[in-house]
């Protein structure tokens, strides 16, 4: 019998591994940078956290959770995504009572029982950033700042950083209405999804991509133009900030974004070298209710997210290579013709190693040839071999596989001259 990994999910080896490690490392040496400490939640929650945190009406919440009962009948679901779980945590632990604002970040893995496809998996890996605690324009503007390097950083070019306003509850709410009295006479021209969200979750209308409905969008009116004053005067400010430092951003008046939490600033970042509709890397948004609903004091928060596998598929689309791991230049392969030399061939391995060269043997006795082939595939560029001889006279023949120059040493009188030639390149 063999078994399959359930749909959705993915073993990582090999290669996968080399990107994923350094999507990982690169994210955590920009946060370390920009002064952002790591937070780690559990990968379950009580499921009002999530059916509260992202809102009810969301299709997460509705169709993608995993949810279950343990054994005390509690319902429990795996996370489906970063920022409900953050904010629980924050208020649990009180973090807040620290000085503001709170700047953390995540790396792990979320759940969500949707069809899987390239680069979306039903497990998947989140990147994220929550800056808690803040109102100022400037904290928005760090974060985006910094969701623009991280993709520089991975490589990305041609960014272009997409920017928008979705107001406070006060003139959200407004601006809704209007639009719904707008949409209503046109709903005839709306597709199925965008029907049932008239009314319901208005705003994500603009995120349909049917044709149809954004031939609609293009004649309504649009939250940005409709901002109380003070959410005018936040958005003014970042644009301001933004142009300081030095991004370049496009106000799109179309940008809304999936989850209800969201208030005022949200943003998205694309690489036009992408040529399809989902060409959104990574974005995310301000939330400024979502600690107060949560029971926590009224403190505003921004925050991003990009997805691991995706980010990964899109740099192998573009052709985007992450620089060769460190080769180090001693690297050595020991090759034991016979399991009788064993103990000779430990003790060799335990000098090399705390010596500090990258050493590894055979530990299946194989033919020397493809031993030989084997190191050479594998970036080794010294190599040992130990036989009869050898072991008789407690000798070792160091062979560099580069200039194929090899020179013998006495194991016992040599140690000093076999970790020099070792480390000689050649
Ligand atoms: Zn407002
Ligand atoms: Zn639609």
């Amino acid at each position: 019998m063999i078994y399959n990994s359930p749909r959705g999910t993915e073993d990582y080896f090999g290669e996968e591994i080399k990107y994923r490690n350094f999507l990982i490392e690169v994210s955590k040496r920009l946060f370390d940078l920009f002064n952002y400490s790591e937070i780690i939640t559990p990968h379950f929650e009580h499921t009002e956290v999530f059916s509260r945190g992202i809102g009810e009406n969301s299709e997460i919440v509705n169709k993608e959770m995993y949810t279950f009962f343990d054994k005390k009948n509690r319902s429990l679901t795996l996370r489906p995504e970063g920022t409900a779980s953050v904010v629980r945590a924050v208020i649990e632990n009180k973090l807040y009572s620290e000085n503001l604002p709170l700047k953390l970040f995540y790396i792990g893995n979320m759940f969500r029982y949707e069809r899987p496809q390239k680069g979306r998996m039903r497990e998947f890996c989140q990147i994220g950033v929550e800056a808690i605690g803040s109102n100022s324009p400037s904290i928005d503007t760090e974060v985006i700042w910094l969701l623009y390097d991280l993709f520089e950083k991975l490589g990305f070019k041609n960014l272009v950083l997409y920017v928008n306003s979705i107001g406070c509850s006060r003139c959200r709410n407004d601006y809704i209405n209007m639009l719904e009295e707008q949409l209503l006479p046109v709903k005839g021209d709306l597709c199925e999804d965008c029907i049932s969200r008239l009314g319901k979750n208005t705003l994500r209308i603009f995120d349909c991509k049917v044709k149809t409905c954004r031939e609609v969008l293009k004649n309504v009116a649009k939250i940005s133009d409709n901002l109380c004053e003070s959410c005018q005067k936040h958005f003014i400010e970042i644009k301001s900030l933004l142009d300081t430092i030095g991004i370049k951003y496009v106000h799109n008046k179309n940008l809304v974004r999936g989850f209800d939490y969201y208030t005022r600033t949200i943003f998205e970042i694309i690489s036009s070298d992408i040529d399809s509709a989902q060409n959104a890397l990574g974005g995310g948004g301000r939330y400024d209710n979502l600690i107060k609903e949560f029971g926590g004091p009224e403190i505003s928060s921004i925050g991003f997210a990009i997805g691991l596998e995706r980010t990964i598929l899109l740099m192998k689309e573009l052709g985007i290579r992450i620089p060769a791991s460190c080769k180090p230049e001693n690297k050595t392969y020991i090759i034991n013709m016979d399991t009788a030399y064993d103990k000779y061939i430990f003790e060799i391995l335990k000098f090399l190693r705390d010596s500090g060269i990258y050493c590894d043997i055979n530990f299946n006795i194989r033919n020397v040839g493809k031993e030989i082939k084997f190191a050479q595939n594998n970036d080794y560029k010294n190599v040992i071999i130990i036989g009869e001889d050898e072991y008789e006279k407690k000798n070792i023949i160091i062979k560099k596989l580069l200039s194929y120059s090899q020179e013998e040493f006495s194991w016992i009188s040599d140690k000093e001259k076999i970790l020099n030639f070792l480390k000689k390149m050649e």
